[in-house]
């Protein structure tokens, strides 16, 4: 009996398709060695670490030696390893796709780059989860343009607070004199004037933060303090600037909170004046917060143009603004819901929108509440 070799047992068919999916891979593999981009893969049971040469290169390793995971954690800036970390188990957890972008310094020569990391989950016909594969590349030149301009927004909102300050100041002292005066006349302009410069106030303070948060020099002052005082003490400032809107609150109890106040007031501050802005002047602006569980829910609910389910899964990305006849007119940067995300993340939130177009929105963010201390212990 004569064997079969492997050649006469496959069909021609098949071979073709081997042929084009390696020819596909090849084609693929040429654009990415092109592009100077790297590739790796993390697999889920044993979390092994598979690079290309050029990602060995992008952490300073010469494409013969073996890099582990752990061993390219240690070439990482120290302030991007945790997150480094924590992405990757959360993509095996959540199946998001994975995206940090963080500083090296790798060996030999301790050159500071910045490298863009890429990737998805994949999972075996069964539905099992095998890998984390995806892309690196060098983003460096692109990171160090950017940390320019941050730093050039930063310097001019500095510079503008000072003067700014004193021009509250004068604005607010005339405004009081103009009141004794009884003079209607002026203290209806000052009163305009106080609301602009209230505005360019909040906007300098906007990218003043935009600016600490991508440094990432976004500082916490935790105080414990009570939601509803701060929520009334927010109202009582909007409703002066603005007098036609009517802005309920309703509260339930009282909510004891360790964070940040004057962060979560710039919070407060961006959903209630985003309600306003896209809304028209008669819709009512709704504010209510209660407890759930372990953490306090503020809601800010309007009743305006709302946003469309597209529109809605890129509110909270940095300088995303909804381009259509409603908001054409309406000035803003698209930072706003950028910063309320980053404030929350940090105090260890959540911030969400729900929305429906032509009717309203309602944007809501949780935080944890104070952890009471047991008095039995600290006996
Ligand atoms: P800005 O208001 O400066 O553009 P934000 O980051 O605060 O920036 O908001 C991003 C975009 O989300 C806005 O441009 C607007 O189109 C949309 N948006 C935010 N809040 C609301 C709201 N309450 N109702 C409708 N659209 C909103």
């Amino acid at each position: 009996m004569q064997n079969s070799t492997p050649e006469t047992t496959i069909s021609d068919s098949i071979r073709q398709e081997v042929i084009l999916k390696y020819q596909i891979l090849d084609a693929a593999r040429i654009a990415i060695e092109a592009a100077n981009v790297g590739t790796w893969m993390i697999d889920d049971a044993t979390r092994v670490f598979i690079t290309s040469s050029r990602v060995k290169e992008l952490f300073g390793y010469e494409s013969g030696q073996e890099l582990s995971f752990e061993a390219a954690l240690l070439c990482v800036s120290e302030n991007h390893r945790d997150k480094i970390a924590a992405g990757i188990e959360e993509t095996f957890r959540s199946g998001k796709p994975y995206h940090v972008d963080f500083s090296t310094s790798g060996l030999p020569e301790l050159k500071l780059r910045w490298v863009k990391a890429v990737g998805g989950l994949y999972t075996d016909p069964d539905g099992k989860l095998t890998h984390i594969s995806g892309v690196m590349m060098d983003i460096t030149e692109q990171k160090q343009q950017e940390l320019r301009k941050n730093k050039f927004i930063g310097m001019v909102s500095h510079e503008l607070q000072t003067p700014l300050t004193s021009l509250r100041a004068y604005v607010q002292m005339l405004h009081a004199w103009a009141r004794k005066q009884k003079d209607h006349f002026t203290v209806g302009a000052l009163a305009k004037m106080e609301k602009q410069v209230k505005k360019m106030g909040n906007m300098i303070n906007g990218f003043l933060s935009l600016n600490q948060v991508e440094s990432g020099n976004i500082h916490l002052d935790l105080k414990d303090f009570e939601l509803n005082a701060l929520i009334h003490d927010t109202l009582e400032e909007t409703r002066l600037l603005n007098p036609g809107r009517t802005i309920t609150f309703s509260q339930m109890e009282s909510i004891e909170l360790q964070a940040d106040p004057d962060k979560i007031e710039q919070v407060l501050v961006n959903l209630i004046s985003n309600a306003i802005k896209y809304s028209p002047a008669e819709g009512l602006i709704e504010i209510t917060t209660e407890t759930i569980g372990e953490m306090a829910e503020v809601r800010v609910k309007d009743e305006g143009f709302g946003i469309v389910p597209a529109d809605m899964k890129k509110l909270f990305e940095r300088y995303f603004r909804v381009e259509n006849k409603q908001t054409e007119q309406i000035p803003g940067f698209g930072i706003g819901l950028y910063l309320c995300a980053e404030i929350i993340r940090i105090h260890n939130g959540k911030i969400w929108g729900e929305s429906e177009p032509n009717k309203g929105s309602v944007f809501c963010f949780q935080l944890p509440l104070k952890i009471r201390s047991n008095p039995s212990t600290n006996a």
